[in-house]
């Protein structure tokens, strides 16, 4: 048994799925498959492997990359001043700034977008008008097939490469190109942990039944920037299924760590040092820390990891609005920084619950993510015509007849 298979029979947990191992094998013995929870498994077929142990050296988990110096990165935060790429961006639009540096230099960017199912797998761009593919977060965990062989062709040709991708796929990346890096940038973010795919595409069957979908997009900012508003554009007209955090229970069992990758729990790269050149982020809390950088409509946080990632946020820094911030101050409000997120202590029994396929999936997701009694009782009655007045009204009559 080899030790990428050890390593997942020892604790699956430890495996991120980056697929690190797939692109190093020269004998496609391994192949990725999708377990009963929807996340996928480097499976090693032993007739093909040499044993050459190329998978095992790429592995991000059983090789970590240690800093030759831990320090505090550089912290700003940022803005794009291009509205129209900020308003279709998760956050501030820094990402679209940083790959459209590599671009104007001839480069090549590689990220997340959507496949012709609507579900999410790395892919490259090569003009600036087609960045919107790669754009906005996806809350699914994306495959990378081939991306990280296709990187080191292009490395190999001289040109400059950007890759943008979850911490453990960034690490994944830096440890396959190996020392012969200089014209990769590589680009994480703050990560929450990615959801299973198999639960998305339960949801999307049942949310978008029968539609013909244009586009999805997890953050649209129509409501605002901070309510996470996921629409799905169907039909030839400007119509589109939305539902925010309060309401969209794909987004509540994403928030409340229902289905999380089983590594999500386990991270082995929420560092405030990452193998990344620079990291990204919502600013939350920024109304709190610098106020003079909120408006309401995305603001970025941006570590700067690496000489290469400073030297790339120079040369975008006159198209954006940037401060720069106080490490500690700036994660305040954004723990997965430095810590994994915990589990939701129903993980097991939905999972259970999902494979049993007894229930309407909806009503499955709803059962597990609603909100206890009390609060919905309060949801209920916010939504009765004139209660929140009148709960004020008698809340300052009470204030008067104490006071
Ligand atoms: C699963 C997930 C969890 C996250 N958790 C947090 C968090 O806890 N706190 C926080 O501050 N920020 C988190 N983010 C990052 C945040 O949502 C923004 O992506 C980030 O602030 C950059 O915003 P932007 O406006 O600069 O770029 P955007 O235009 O939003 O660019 C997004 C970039 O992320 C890449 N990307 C999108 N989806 C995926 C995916 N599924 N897998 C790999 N790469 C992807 C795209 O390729 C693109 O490069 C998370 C993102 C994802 C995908």
């Amino acid at each position: 048994m080899i030790a990428v298979e050890k390593m997942i029979a020892a604790n699956r947990a430890d495996c991120c799925g980056c697929y690190g191992c797939y692109n190093a094998c020269s004998f496609e013995a391994i192949t990725m498959v999708e377990d009963e929870e929807g996340f996928r498994y480097p499976r090693v077929d032993a007739e093909r492997c040499r044993n050459c142990g190329k998978c095992e050296r790429t592995c991000p988990v059983l090789n970590p990359i240690e800093r030759e110096q831990e320090s505090t990165p550089v912290t700003y935060a940022a803005i794009n001043k291009d509205e129209a790429v900020r308003a279709d961006s998760s956050s501030g639009g820094m990402f679209h700034l940083f790959a459209g540096q590599i671009l104007a230099q001839g480069g090549i960017v590689f990220g997340a977008g959507f496949d012709e199912n609507w579900e999410v797998c790395h892919q490259s761009v090569e003009r600036v008008e087609d960045l919107g593919r790669l754009r906005v977060s996806k809350y699914l965990q994306s495959r990378i097939e081939t991306t990280f062989q296709q990187v080191v062709g292009h490395l190999r040709q001289g040109r400059r490469v950007l890759f943008a991708g979850t911490p453990c796929q960034c690490a994944a990346l830096r440890r396959f190109v190996g020392k012969n890096d200089e014209n990769l940038v590589l680009v994480d973010f703050i990560c929450h942990g990615v959801p299973s795919p198999k639960i998305w595409r339960n949801y999307l069957a049942l949310r978008a039944r029968k539609k013909e979908i244009r586009r999805i997009s997890f953050r649209n900012k129509n409501l605002s920037w901070e309510r996470y508003l996921l629409a799905i554009s169907y039909g030839n007209a400007n119509k589109y299924l939305a539902a925010d955090l309060n309401t969209d229970l794909y987004l509540q069992g994403f928030l409340q760590n229902l289905y999380l990758r089983p590594s999500c729990h386990n991270c082995h790269f929420c560092k405030k040092n990452r193998p990344s050149d620079i990291t990204l982020a919502d600013f939350w809390g920024v109304q709190e820390e610098s106020p003079d950088m909120y408006d309401g409509k995305g603001t970025s946080l941006i570590f700067i990891q690496s000489q290469k990632g400073k030297a790339l946020f120079q040369q975008v820094q006159d198209r954006a609005r940037i401060k720069e911030q106080d490490f500690a101050k700036a994660v305040r409000h954004n723990p997965s920084m430095i810590q994994s997120s915990t589990p939701s202590p129903k993980r097991a029994a939905f999972f259970w619950d999902v494979q049993r396929n007894e229930m309407d999936f909806m009503k499955l997701l709803y059962s597990y993510t609603k909100p206890p009694f009390k609060v919905r009782v309060k949801q209920w009655i916010r939504k009765i015509p004139g209660t929140v007045a009148l709960v004020h009204m008698i809340k300052g009559k009470r204030g008067e007849l104490s006071s």
